[in-house]
C-alpha cells in the first residue's frame, strides 16, 4: 500500500515504561528498500530522561568496506612473489641461527650474501610486479585518474586545444578575411595531424580597427559595413565586442571600459569573503588588514594594470575610486560619508588610479624600455635581464672553493651614504696592505652592485696576475646572488661569468660586518671615504631604482591629487601631506581629523538634525567638543596651530592617554546628539 514496514523486534523489552503501565507504542517504520538494510533493531538499556526508552537501529552499509587504501582490483601479489618471499625468509631464518651459534666464520659470511642476494632479487620482482599492476589498474579504472593517464599515453582518439590566440591583419576586410582564413585553415591542418580539435563553439574573435582606419571612415574608403566573416573547417567563427583573454577582458575599442567594470565583481567577491573577519572591533588588527589589502586585493585587482592603466578616463578613474572606497570603508569601520580621499590620507593607502599609472609607467620603462618617461629615467641607463634557461647550470651556480693556501687576503666593502654609494677592495700580502683600490658609483647604484663590483674587481686583480685570493664580503646577499641560479640580472651574471673564468683563483666567504675584524673594519672605512671621493664607476641602474623613482612619482602624484581635492578639507588641515606608513584605525582619531562623527553639525549636514547648534547653542563641530563645549570642560585639549600641529597628530595616534579623553569628548557628544535628536 504504502510501502511501509515495522523493523521492531518481536521479542525486544518495552519501549515504554512508567508506574502506569508499559508498552510497545513506539515504532520504527521504514521503506522495504531501507527495510533490507536493517541489520539489528534493539531497544537500549540507557537513561533517556523520558518514560520511553532508547532504541538502536543498526544498517547494513550500502557501501562494502575498503580493504587499505585502495578498494578496486589493485593487486600485485601473486606466486611468484610468494615462493620468493618464503625463499627470503628461510634464507633469513637460516642466517640468524648461524649468525648466532658461530659468531664469526666464512659460512656465516656466505649465507649472509646469499640472502642479500635473493633479497636483492625479491625486491626487484616486487618492484616490477606493483608498477605492472598500477599500470593496468590505471587504464582499466573507469575513473577520471584512468582518463588523465590515458590522455597521458596517447591512448585517447580526440582531446582539445587549450587558448590558443591567433593574431592578424589586413588593411581591407577582404585582405583581412584572406589573411585569418588562410592561418585558420593552416591551425587545423597542424592540429589534425597532432589529432587535435578546435571547439567551434568556444571560439570567438575580436575585431579591432586602426585609428587611422577610424578616421578614414568617414569617406567610407577602407571601413568594413558589416564584420567580417572568418571560417574554420567551414564553420564560421562567431564575433563578439568583447573577450576575455589571460584573466584581462579586451574590447574591440580597446577602452578597457568592459574590464575595469568587471572589476567590480571580483572586488565585491574579496570583500564578502572578509565580512566575518572584519565585523568587530577586536578581531584583526588594522596594520594586518591594510597588509591584507595591498598585498592581496590591490595586486589582484591591479593585474595586468601595465597594459590597460596608461590612459584611463574619467569615469574609469571614478570606478576605480569606488572599487577602492568598499574596501577602505569596510576594512577601518569609518563613517559611510567620509570622502575617499581622507580615507586614503588617513590609512595610508594611495588612490588606486594612482597606484595603477605609476605601475604602468614602471612597466613601460623596465619592460619595453620606453623613452616616454625620460624625465623619470633614461632607459639607456638600465640594467636588464637576461634569459638564463640559456646558461649552462655551471655558469649560474657559482661555487668559490675555501682553500687554504693563498696568496692574498682580500676585503671588500660597499657603502652608501645619502645619495654616494662607492666600494673598496683591499688586498694584504702576508699582513701589509697592499695600496687600496676606492671606486665611487652612481646615486642610482645599490649596495648590494657595489658589493658585488667589488668582488668582481677583486677578481680581476687576481686573474690579470694570476695569484691565488682568498675574498672576505660581510654581504650576504651578494654571495646568496653568486650562487643562486635564479638571479636574472646581467650586471650580476656578468659578475658571475668573471667568477667562473677565476674560478681556481678566488675563493669566497662570508664576515660578520662590524664584529672587529680589521681587515673587515679597514674595508669599511674606505668604502665610506670611496663613496664621496673614489675613481668613477659606472654601473647600470638595477630594477630597484626604477621600482623606487616609481615610488617617487606615485607619492608626488598622490601629493597634488591631495592639494587640489576639493573634499575632505578637515583632514586636508590636519594632514596637508600624504604618508605611506600612516595608518590611523582607532575610530575617534578619524571622527578628529573628518570631523564626521557624532557632532550636531555633522548631523545636519547629512539632514539627521535640523539645527547645526550644540545644546549649549555654540555651533556643534568638532572643534566645538575638544576645546569650547562647557559638557566637554574636563577633557578640554589645547590644539597647536599651524605646522606643530602635523607634528602633533603624528604622536597623539600612539599615546593612549589622549586616546581615552578623545574617547570621553566623542561619547559626550555622542549623548547629546541623542537628546537632540529626540527633541
Ligand atoms: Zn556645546
Amino acid at each position: 500500500m504504502n510501502d511501509l514496514l515495522i523493523c521492531n523486534n518481536k521479542n525486544s523489552p518495552p519501549t515504554f515504561v512508567s508506574r502506569s503501565g508499559r508498552g510497545w507504542p513506539d515504532l520504527t517504520l521504514a521503506n522495504s528498500i531501507i527495510f533490507n538494510f536493517i541489520k539489528k533493531w534493539e531497544v537500549m538499556d540507557l537513561e533517556s530522561f523520558s518514560d520511553h526508552s532508547v532504541s538502536e537501529c543498526a544498517y547494513k552499509s550500502g557501501r562494502k568496506k575498503a580493504k587499505g587504501r585502495l578498494p578496486m582490483k589493485f593487486s600485485f601479489w601473486n606466486p611468484e612473489l610468494r615462493t620468493l618471499r618464503n625463499k627470503v625468509t628461510a634464507l633469513y631464518k637460516k642466517y640468524d641461527i648461524l649468525r648466532k651459534t658461530v659468531v664469526d666464520g666464512p659460512e656465516v659470511q656466505a649465507a649472509g650474501s646469499f640472502y642479500r642476494k635473493e633479497r636483492a632479487i625479491f625486491k626487484l620482482r616486487l618492484l616490477y610486479f606493483r608498477t605492472l599492476a598500477w599500470r593496468n589498474f590505471c587504464i582499466q579504472h573507469s575513473e577520471k585518474f584512468g582518463a588523465i593517464f590515458r590522455f597521458a599515453f596517447k591512448k585517447c582518439k580526440k582531446a582539445f586545444a587549450d587558448d590558443l590566440a591567433l593574431v592578424t591583419f589586413g588593411r581591407t576586410r577582404k585582405i583581412l578575411e584572406t589573411n585569418t582564413n588562410n592561418a585558420l585553415d593552416l591551425i587545423s591542418q597542424e592540429l589534425n595531424i597532432l589529432k587535435l580539435d578546435i571547439s567551434i563553439d568556444k571560439c570567438q574573435a575580436l575585431v579591432f580597427r586602426s585609428i587611422s582606419s577610424r578616421s578614414l571612415s568617414k569617406h567610407n574608403t577602407t571601413v568594413f559595413n558589416s564584420n567580417p566573416s572568418f571560417k574554420l573547417n567551414g564553420r564560421s567563427v562567431k564575433i563578439t565586442k568583447t573577450l576575455k583573454y589571460l584573466g584581462l577582458i579586451l574590447d574591440n575599442k580597446l577602452s578597457w571600459n568592459p574590464h575595469i567594470f568587471g572589476l567590480y565583481r571580483k572586488a565585491y567577491n574579496f570583500c564578502s569573503n572578509f565580512n566575518g573577519l572584519i565585523a568587530s572591533n577586536w578581531s584583526v588588527s588594522p596594520s594586518l588588514l591594510k597588509f591584507w589589502y595591498l598585498t592581496v586585493v590591490e595586486k589582484a585587482l591591479l593585474y595586468g594594470a601595465a597594459v590597460w592603466g596608461g590612459a584611463l578616463t574619467k569615469s574609469q578613474i571614478a570606478k576605480l575610486r569606488s572599487i577602492q572606497r568598499m574596501f577602505l570603508l569596510k576594512l577601518f569601520r569609518a563613517y559611510k560619508t567620509t570622502p575617499t580621499n581622507s580615507l586614503n590620507i588617513l590609512l595610508g593607502i594611495p588612490p588606486l588610479h594612482l597606484v595603477t599609472k605609476s605601475l604602468f609607467i614602471r612597466f613601460n620603462i623596465w619592460k619595453l624600455r620606453s623613452d616616454k618617461f625620460r624625465e623619470l629615467i633614461d632607459p639607456i641607463s638600465l640594467d636588464f635581464y637576461r634569459d638564463i634557461n640559456s646558461i649552462s647550470s655551471n655558469r649560474k651556480i657559482i661555487i668559490c672553493e675555501d682553500f687554504t693556501d693563498y696568496d692574498y687576503e682580500v676585503y671588500t666593502d660597499g657603502s652608501r651614504i645619502g645619495d654616494n654609494v662607492g666600494f673598496s677592495v683591499c688586498f694584504f700580502e702576508r699582513n701589509s696592505l697592499l695600496p687600496v683600490f676606492c671606486y665611487k658609483m652612481n646615486s642610482f647604484n645599490s649596495v648590494f652592485q657595489a658589493e658585488l663590483a667589488a668582488i668582481n674587481f677583486a677578481a680581476g686583480w687576481a686573474l690579470e696576475r694570476n695569484v691565488k685570493i682568498k675574498v672576505f664580503s660581510d654581504s650576504k646577499s651578494s654571495i646568496e646572488a653568486i650562487r643562486s641560479p635564479k638571479v636574472k640580472s646581467n650586471f650580476v651574471l656578468s659578475v658571475k661569468d668573471n667568477l667562473y673564468n677565476a674560478k681556481d683563483l678566488v675563493s669566497l666567504v662570508w664576515v660578520k660586518a662590524h664584529a672587529g675584524n680589521p681587515g673587515n673594519e679597514l674595508a669599511d672605512h674606505f668604502a665610506k671615504i670611496a663613496s664621496s671621493c673614489g675613481t668613477d664607476m659606472s654601473i647600470p641602474a638595477p630594477y630597484s631604482y626604477v621600482k623606487r623613482v616609481c615610488k617617487e612619482f606615485l607619492m608626488n602624484e598622490w601629493h597634488s591629487y591631495w592639494k587640489n581635492s576639493t573634499t575632505g578639507k578637515h583632514t586636508k588641515e590636519i594632514l596637508p601631506s600624504a604618508n605611506l606608513d600612516l595608518l590611523i584605525s582607532n575610530k575617534y582619531v578619524i571622527y578628529l581629523f573628518t570631523n564626521h562623527g557624532p557632532f550636531p553639525a555633522y548631523l545636519c549636514r547629512f539632514e539627521i538634525l535640523n539645527n547645526p547648534d550644540c545644546l549649549c547653542g555654540e555651533h556643534g563641530d568638532v572643534d566645538h567638543y575638544l576645546t569650547s563645549c562647557m559638557y566637554t570642560k574636563d577633557y578640554h585639549l589645547l590644539l597647536p596651530t599651524g605646522a606643530a600641529r602635523t607634528h602633533w597628530t603624528r604622536k597623539l595616534c600612539k599615546n593612549y592617554l589622549f586616546l581615552n579623553r578623545l574617547k570621553s569628548i566623542f561619547e559626550i557628544s555622542r549623548k547629546i546628539c541623542d537628546d537632540l535628536q529626540r527633541l
